[in-house]
């Protein structure tokens, strides 16, 4: 549910304030009847008309995109790095990266227009498994992978249990690759759970967002959401 003036707003009728002016002005109607409350909220099921035009919905779009490393995870950015969105230049519609990855990290990120699916898609009590294969230097301990399995203390508290895989370490570079599925999203989450263990992350990929993988993509590329696995994943 959205306010009835941002509605009209993002629908490109007029600014917010104008918008407002409109709506207090009995110019609006909600399922046909006037509506002059600014409080009132509106869902993507109600018809709203504006003097007598009904508002024209946006649809709802949803692209996986191969997030290189070297762009941030925002839809703009005041230090004038690149961003995600510059990836996908072709796309009309306003959408924004559901979550976050950050500017070192590569992999899987989803980009929509669909607020309450990026609701479903973050939020820890939906519990969306995010697995990662992060390369730290060091070679892990079998106690050490044990407590990320476990939970470990961050400033921001303790993590949910996780999966972790060695998946191979190399003692010439003293280096390790390690897989970790974790449900949280927290800031930089990963890269702080091994440091906690003495592991800093010196390479860091997405491997998987829910069932959705890079499959068939090359960095930098993206492709939209088949209609069976928005499905699957609302
Ligand atoms: N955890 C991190 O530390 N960084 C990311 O980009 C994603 C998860």
């Amino acid at each position: 549910m959205e306010r009835l003036q941002k509605v009209l707003a993002q629908a490109g009728v007029a600014s917010r304030r104008k918008a407002e002016t409109l709506i207090v002005d009995g110019k609006v109607k909600v399922n046909g009847q006037v509506v002059t409350e600014l409080g009132t909220k509106v869902s993507r099921a109600d018809r709203v008309e504006v003097q007598g035009v009904e508002l024209v919905k946006e649809q709802f779009v949803y692209y996986l995109l191969y997030k290189p490393r070297g762009y941030i995870s925002t839809v703009s950015d005041e230090k004038g790095r690149k961003t995600v969105l510059d990836l996908l230049p072709m796309i009309e519609e306003r959408i924004f990266p559901v979550g976050r990855l950050d500017f070192d990290t590569s992999g899987v990120i989803i980009m929509t227009n669909d607020g309450d699916f990026s609701y479903l898609m973050t939020h820890p009590k939906f519990g969306i498994q995010k697995k990662y294969v992060a390369k730290v230097k060091g070679i892990p301990e079998r106690e050490a992978l044990k407590k990320l399995e476990r939970g470990i203390e961050l400033d921001d508290g303790i993590t949910a249990p996780a999966r972790v895989k060695m998946q191979s370490f190399d003692k010439k570079t003293g280096t390790a690759l390690v897989e970790i599925t974790i449900q949280e999203g927290r800031n930089r989450q990963v890269r702080r759970m091994f440091d906690a263990i003495g592991c800093p992350v010196q390479k860091l990929r997405r491997e998987s967002f829910a069932m959705l993988t890079t499959y068939g993509l090359n960095a930098g590329e993206a492709r939209e959401l088949t209609t069976h696995e928005v499905k699957q994943l609302r």
